[in-house]
């Protein structure tokens, strides 16, 4: 039988599993701040706790606590990218930027991906399986301590489709954000998702104040069909219909990102056509020059088009900016690292 992992409860859910134990309620609130705000790595560190607890904790529950097997640093802008290994041996990628506004770390929400985007390297192994509640926080933490700087901003950006694995993506939301735990800002959480139409009109529904981003890349059917298998099962009427649903309950703007890859959504006409798409809606684009993924032929966009791009969404009132690229001299594109490594590892 599955263990409790310690780390995936909330505080309500610890109090209740230590009573049944026997314990005192009060252990939960002294074992919670050991775990989301000092962020321990282990059930020995929690030195208030008498050791016959710690003991029977430790035999009798899980505590993840993720274990850093690579990280890079870039020379150029201090972004690291580290590889962490989980308990059942599984790899996954996390990444740390440094910005004015703060430290922003971008997570993993599944092993690999079952999406199957065309230019993605995370999909290209397919989906092993989704990340617990207590994997996602624990990339946060282990940066954190690995650092020793305050994490300000969470990206839902890694590896994975977030709203894939939902229930826990909900539950690592509300735990990162309380005020017993690291207390981070929900509006400085951003969640993206390749479009899962039904998904996202749930997650407006939450009404967790968190920052929507969808992935777009395509201005029709059509092209993002063969861009995004996904778009397959939900069309873009489906997704923007899904999209609007959330700008009207939530308030919030919706954050559209779209890769520009050479010669295949680059043009004026997808500049037209997007327009068209987005015109009227409280949206705001986030182009991004693809990364080349060494699987995939896919090429980036030259300067010249991706300025004229960005131009004709200007000129047309839409909100943009081209993503700013960090860490150019560690980059392995999204997944590869993990990719690599895996490779290496082999047999
Ligand atoms: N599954 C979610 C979140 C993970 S992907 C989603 O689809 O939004 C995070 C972002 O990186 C998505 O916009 C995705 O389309 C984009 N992306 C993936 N591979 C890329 C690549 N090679 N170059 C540029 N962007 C890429």
């Amino acid at each position: 039988m599955d263990r409790l992992d310690l780390k995936n409860l909330t505080k309500e859910e610890l109090e209740a599993e230590l009573l049944r134990i026997g314990e005192k309620r009060f252990r939960a609130a002294q074992m919670y701040e050991w775990m989301h705000k000092k962020l321990a790595s282990s059930v020995s560190e929690m030195t208030n706790l008498s050791e016959g607890l710690r003991k029977k904790l430790a035999e009798e529950y899980d505590y993840t606590c993720l274990q850093k097997e690579v990280m890079l640093l870039s020379e150029k802008d201090g972004t690291r990218k580290y590889l962490f290994r989980l308990a059942d041996g599984n790899v996954i990628e996390s990444v740390m930027m440094r910005y004015h506004h703060g430290n922003s770390v971008c997570i993993s929400s599944q092993v690999g991906c079952r999406m199957g985007c065309t230019f993605c390297a995370s999909t290209i192994g397919g989906l092993v399986r989704n990340l617990s509640a207590a994997e996602m926080l624990d990339q946060v933490y282990s940066v954190q301590r690995d650092t020793g700087e305050r994490v300000s901003n969470v990206v839902v950006m890694g590896t994975g489709e977030p709203l894939d694995n939902y229930d826990n993506l909900i539950r690592f939301v509300k735990m990162l954000s309380a005020e017993d735990g690291l207390n981070i800002s929900r509006r400085n959480i951003t969640v993206s998702t390749c479009g899962l139409a039904d998904k996202l009109k749930k997650l407006a529904d939450e009404d967790l104040g968190i920052t929507p981003a969808l992935s777009l890349h395509a201005p029709d059917d059509e092209l993002r069909k063969r861009l995004m298998p996904v778009a397959k099962k939900y069309s873009l009427s489906e997704v923007m219909e899904a999209v609007d649903y959330y700008i009207e309950k939530t308030g919030k703007r919706m954050t559209t990102e779209y890769s520009l890859i050479r010669d295949v959504n680059d043009t004026p006409e997808h500049a037209r056509k997007l327009i068209a798409l987005l015109r009227g809606r409280k949206c705001h684009v986030n182009l991004i020059p693809v990364n080349p993924v060494e699987e995939r032929e896919y090429r980036r966009s030259h300067i010249t088009n991706v300025l004229t791009f960005q131009n004709l969404l200007e000129k047309a009132g839409i909100n943009v900016t081209i993503r700013r690229e960090m860490g150019t001299d560690i980059n392995a594109a999204c997944g590869q690292l993990r990719r690599h490594f895996e490779e290496e590892h082999k047999g």
